[in-house]
């Protein structure tokens, strides 16, 4: 298996992008994996990940492209696996590193 894509540098999504992006993360909204092609990337690399009251973290593992959102819209969070990341930030590297030591990512 190939080691995962290394991320050195995240990116916001560019606003031209956005309704793309929103779009293809209303795929299995209740999931980490999102399981469509990247709108920027085109790499099927979307994640997500819900913190209960402190965010929503949503990301490509292909290019970077990150979006953070402190207001969280009730929905259905059934995650393929549960972790607990050491320390949240608006970026996801932290999360990441979490779904890395448990094999998911
Ligand atoms: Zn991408």
């Amino acid at each position: 298996m190939e080691d995962p894509v290394e991320i050195h540098s995240w990116k916001g999504v560019p606003v031209q992008d956005s309704a793309r992006w929103n779009a293809a993360f209303s795929h299995n909204p209740s999931k980490i994996k999102v399981g469509v092609p990247c709108p920027l990337c085109g790499r099927i690399e979307l994640f997500r990940w819900r913190d209960g009251g402190r965010g929503l973290w949503e990301w490509c593992n292909g290019c970077g492209a990150v979006e953070h959102s402190t207001a969280i819209p009730l929905m259905e969070w059934l995650p393929e696996v549960s972790v607990r990341p050491r320390q949240l930030t608006a970026l996801p590297s932290s999360i990441v590193e979490a779904l890395r030591e448990v094999r998911f990512l």
